[in-house]
Order: structure tokens, then C-alpha cells, then sequence
């Protein structure tokens, strides 16, 4: 799950509150659209991080290093293989839309990792832009990731939000920021959008 910045972090939502606790409908057309938009997107995302990790430049080992500061070779395999996996389930994905409020505040979206593929969408999603930081195409690689089938991103620790602290987890602890859903996102963002990371 991907809330506010500011983060009232419910790590992975429980079955429960996945079925009683959020409503959820039918995606509306326009709210299809968006979100079929933005799963293209997520393909063109994976697409490119997966390039940067098989033929990595100079510019892409900092991205490299800044996301997931691997220290073995294999940990680099990991990584590739949920963006490969991320390609491989794309097709899979389904959109529900999240009607209302929810008891945590609004969200970008929420999926039930052991699903099969259904991502939840939430306000903080469609109010997101299409392209750049916390963009609605990267959201859906933060999600994704998070399908057993695809990385398991945080299914054994609580998921850290925020470009810098997703950041500051690469360099502190890199093989939790390599289990981090937040840490594919920021990572395909830095690589499609390169102008993201001047500083
Ligand atoms: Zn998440």
C-alpha cells in the first residue's frame, strides 16, 4: 500500500481490511482510462529499468547505487528479476477503484499481495501526475512489486515512504531498500525521468 507521504504506514493491508473496511467498485470509465494509461507507463518504466540493469552506463550505476546499493552480483540479479517478473504480470493487472474515505486517509492504491493482480486505486492516484516523481505509472511499479509472483517487496518488513528516506534506506541498510516497493518506484522514475536526480 502507498498512503500520504507523510505515511500513517499500514504495512501491507490484512485480508480484512482489504474486504471490509474499503469499499471498493468498478473503476469508472474515465478512472479506467487513467489507469490503463498509467499500467502502459508501467510497462515503459520496467522496461527501461530493466535495460539500465542489464547495460548499465554511468549514469544508471548511480541510480543503481542511490536505489539499491547492492554489494554482490546476485543482489543486482534480484532486482532485475522483479522488474522481468513486473513485465511478465503486467497483462494480469486489474483495476478496482476505492469508493470513499478509508479509516487510514487517502491512498495512492493497495493491492493484496497474494491476489491475483487486483490493484486497488485510491484519490491520492488519480490526483497524481502522469510522469515524474510519484507519478501514476510509478505507482504501479511500487504496487506491483509488492504481488508474491513479482518481488515481494515488504512482505517481511514495514515499507519506508519518501524519496529521501527510501533514499537514506539504500545507503543504511541495502538489502531491506532492495525489499522495498518504494525503492523499484524511485528507481524506474530515475531512469525514465532523468531530470529527476540533477542534485
Ligand atoms: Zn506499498
Amino acid at each position: 500500500m502507498k498512503t500520504t507521504v507523510l505515511g500513517l504506514a499500514i504495512a501491507i493491508a490484512p485480508a480484512l481490511l482489504w474486504a471490509d473496511e474499503r469499499p471498493v467498485l468498478p473503476c469508472d470509465d474515465e478512472q479506467s482510462d487513467v489507469a490503463e494509461r498509467a499500467l502502459e507507463g508501467a510497462e515503459s518504466l520496467a522496461r527501461f529499468a530493466e535495460n539500465a540493469l542489464n547495460d548499465a552506463d554511468f549514469d544508471d550505476y548511480r541510480q543503481i547505487f542511490r536505489w539499491f546499493n547492492p554489494k554482490e552480483e546476485d543482489e543486482l540479479e534480484e532486482v532485475l528479476d522483479v522488474f522481468e517478473n513486473i513485465l511478465v504480470w503486467s497483462e494480469s493487472v486489474k483495476f478496482l477503484c476505492i469508493a470513499g474515505s478509508v479509516p487510514e486517509g487517502p491512498v495512492y492504491a493497495q493491492v493484496l499481495p497474494t491476489g491475483n493482480f487486483l490493484v486497488e486505486l485510491g484519490s491520492l492516484f488519480f490526483e497524481a501526475e502522469e510522469g515524474g516523481r510519484d507519478s501514476q505509472a510509478g505507482t504501479l511499479i511500487h504496487e506491483i512489486s509488492h504481488f508474491v509472483l513479482v518481488g515481494a517487496t515488504n512482505q517481511n518488513q514495514e515499507e519506508v515512504y519518501g524519496w529521501d528516506a527510501a533514499m537514506e534506506l539504500a545507503a543504511k541498510d541495502p538489502e531491506a531498500a532492495q525489499q522495498n516497493a518504494e525503492n523499484y518506484q524511485y528507481f524506474a522514475e530515475s531512469i525514465f525521468w532523468p531530470d529527476l536526480t540533477e542534485n
